[in-house]
C-alpha cells in the first residue's frame, strides 16, 4: 500500500500516519520528524532549516525532495509500500513526488486528505504546545502555518481528485474514530488498486455522510 497524506497542521497526520504504517507494515516517512531530528542533532542541514521551522515556513523544496527520494529508495528495498506524511505541500512538490515515484515504479495508490476547520486546528495545536513545547506551536506561527496550508497546500487536493486516487475523511472527530474510517477506506482501496486503473476511479468523500443520514 502506498499512501500520501495531505492535511493542515493539527489534523492528526502524525497519529494517523503511524496507525497506517503499523496496520500495513510499511515505513512511515514523516518529513517534519526528519527535519526536527536534523535540528536536534545540529547537522548542517538542521542548522540550515531551523529558521524556517521556527517561523512555520516551508523549507526549500529541494531539501524535502532529496529526503523523499532517499526514503523511497529505502522503502523500495523493503517491499515498496509507504505512508508519506508532510509531502507534498505545494504543487511543485506534488509533481516532483510523482516523478520520483514514477522513476522507482512506486507512485501513490491513495492520496488521503484529512479535513478539519481552522478553529479546531488552532485549539489542538495550542493544546499540544502546552504538552510538547514544539518551537512552531505558538499562536503567531500556527496562524502562519494555517495560512500557508490554505494558500499553497490545499489547492493540490483537486489534482489528486482528477487522478482518481483521492480519499477525503472528516478529521474533526476523535482520533480513534478517524483512524477506523481511514483503515476501512484503505482496505477497500487496497483491493481495487491493482484491478481498476486510476482513470476509471472516482474520488471518495467520506465527510458528508453524517448530513446524508440526517445529522447536522
Ligand atoms: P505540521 O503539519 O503540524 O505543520 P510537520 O511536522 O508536518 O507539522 O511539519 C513541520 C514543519 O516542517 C513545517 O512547518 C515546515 O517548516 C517543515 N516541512 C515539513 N515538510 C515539508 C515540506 N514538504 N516542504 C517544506 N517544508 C516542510
Amino acid at each position: 500500500m502506498r499512501v500520501l497524506m495531505i492535511a493542515p497542521p493539527g489534523a492528526g497526520k502524525g497519529t494517523q500516519g503511524a496507525l497506517i504504517a503499523t496496520h500495513f507494515g510499511i515505513p512511515h516517512i514523516a518529513t517534519g520528524d526528519l527535519l526536527r531530528d536534523h535540528v536536534a542533532r545540529r547537522t548542517p542541514l538542521g542548522l540550515a532549516v531551523q529558521r524556517h521551522l521556527d517561523k512555520g515556513e516551508l523549507v526549500p523544496d529541494e531539501i524535502v525532495l532529496d529526503m523523499v527520494r532517499e526514503a523511497f529508495e529505502a522503502a523500495a528495498a523493503s517491499g515498496g509500500g509507504y505512508v508519506l506524511d508532510g509531502v507534498p505541500r505545494n504543487m511543485a512538490q506534488a509533481r516532483a513526488t510523482y516523478q520520483i515515484g514514477l522513476s522507482l515504479g512506486m507512485t501513490a495508490d491513495v492520496a488521503l486528505h484529512l479535513q478539519a476547520d481552522d478553529r479546531e486546528l488552532g485549539r489542538r495545536l495550542l493544546a499540544r504546545a502546552a504538552l510538547e513545547g514544539r518551537s512552531d506551536d505558538t499562536e503567531e506561527t500556527i496562524a502562519r502555518r494555517l495560512r500557508i496550508y490554505h494558500e499553497v497546500t490545499h489547492p493540490i487536493v483537486a489534482w489528486y481528485g482528477e487522478r482518481g486516487i483521492l480519499v477525503t475523511v472528516d478529521a474533526m472527530r476523535p482520533a480513534e474514530q478517524v483512524g477506523r474510517e481511514i483503515l476501512t477506506a484503505l482496505e477497500v482501496m487496497r483491493s481495487i488498486v491493482d484491478l481498476v486503473p486510476e482513470s476509471a476511479r472516482r474520488p471518495i468523500d467520506l465527510t458528508g455522510l453524517g448530513a446524508a443520514f440526517g445529522e447536522r
